[in-house]
């Protein structure tokens, strides 16, 4: 019998992120010592009254089905939360538990229909245009330019917008860029969405990683909480990962929809996780502070070595933890990425990963320890000399 896959999968490919980060693993089970810039994942562990708090949800026997939103307590932290720092003030039956990269998806295969058009940042983050795909719309990559600090401005939008546009996708701070949009950025953006009757879809998942400027939800502006989908999650900034939890905050009428969608998928996000999760949220902050600063630093000190290698140009990021490099060498950046795998054991993202504004780019990861962004840009100095 001859595979023949559904044809909503024609012309989406593998995520380059995950591609990446699987490549890596491989090779490390060969005995191959890695340096891992690829996947967006901090090195950190899960602060330990995370993890305690997950293991007594284990030991004392939450390991059933929770209600498909997700259990009411972390319904309500994240409510309260997204009330306190985004000025989203919500009910807790407008939050839905559930991986933050899940929730995205839902919330495309609820609300964008056979030829919508989804506005999506190019760069941006890979799984973007694939989810509309997958939905059945058409992705409308908006081409950010790096003279704009790689922002998505209300001008760039308002050129990428048609009778047939459904839905726009903000993503500050930025994977892969770091950019932390402004503003005006934002209310113009709002302007458009208001006056066309549009969906905003923001993805606020390194919200807590914000070095210069500060984060702005667009939830948070006039007239914007009935439209605007707003996507977070713990991974990033609890160092989570592996967790899989997150969450979408939106308005009822929104929310049903999306709510059925995970009724038929995930049913509901594991138990004992969401207990992990409310303690994060509930817990201390310290650790989220601590994990920060050490990023920042880490942007410094990789920022300052990319710039003086000769080998690359680099934008200073403001938030996030990628540096999105430009380098000089004339060769396609998946090519790059791939050799500097094989050869000098760096795991990094070829930016065409993230559209075809990201051709000529690398995405450097750096929630690594210093140590290993010393040797990692030793290696990629030493064999990018080579090439
Ligand atoms: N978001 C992370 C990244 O960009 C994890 C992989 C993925 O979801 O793409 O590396």
């Amino acid at each position: 019998m001859g595979i023949r896959v559904a044809p909503r999968m024609r012309g989406v490919a593998e995520s380059g992120t995950v591609r990446m980060g699987n490549l890596e693993r491989e090779l490390r089970a060969r005995g191959v010592q890695v340096i891992s810039f690829a996947l967006g994942e901090p090195d950190f562990d899960t602060p330990a009254h995370i993890k305690e708090a997950a293991a007594e949800a284990l030991r004392s026997g939450f390991t059933h089905y929770t209600a498909s939103r997700g259990i009411p307590e972390l319904r309500a932290a994240i409510a309260e939360k997204s009330a306190r720092e985004n000025g989203i003030p919500c009910t807790p039956d407008e939050v839905l538990v559930t991986p933050a990269k899940l929730g995205i998806y839902e919330a495309m295969m609820a609300f964008v229909g056979e030829g919508d058009e989804v506005i999506v940042p190019d760069p941006g983050w890979v799984s973007y245009g694939p989810m509309v795909g997958l939905a059945g719309g058409r992705p409308v990559n908006v081409r950010l330019r790096e003279e704009d600090d790689f922002r998505m401005t209300p001008e760039l939008v308002a050129m990428a917008v048609s009778p047939r546009t459904r839905m726009i996708i903000v993503n500050s701070p930025s994977n892969p860029t770091g950019t932390v949009m402004t503003g005006a950025d934002f209310r113009g953006i709002a302007d458009i969405a208001r006056d066309r009757d549009l969906l905003v879809l923001s993805d606020e998942i390194y919200e807590k990683l914000v070095y210069d400027g500060r984060h702005i939800s667009i939830a948070s502006l006039d007239g914007m909480q009935e439209r605007t989908i707003t996507s977070s999650g713990f991974s990033k900034s609890y160092a989570m990962t592996g967790w899989r939890v997150g969450w979408l905050v939106a308005p009822k009428a929104l929310m049903g929809p999306i709510d059925t969608i995970q009724q038929h998928s995930l049913t509901c996000c594991t138990s004992f996780a969401q207990k992990g999760a409310l303690a994060a949220l509930k817990g201390p902050q310290d650790c989220v502070t601590r994990m920060f600063e050490e990023f920042r630093r880490r942007r410094d000190y990789i920022v300052g070595r990319l710039n003086s290698s000769g080998l690359f140009e680099c934008r200073r990021p403001s938030g996030a933890f990628y540096a999105f490099p430009r380098y000089h060498l004339k060769r396609p950046s998946l090519e790059l990425a791939e050799r500097l795998l094989s050869e000098a054991h760096v795991g990094l993202t070829p930016g065409s990963a993230f559209g075809a504004g990201g051709e000529g780019y690398l995405r450097i990861s750096y929630a690594n320890s210093m140590e290993n962004l010393g040797k990692g840009m030793d290696a990629i100095e030493q064999a990018m000399g080579r090439f």
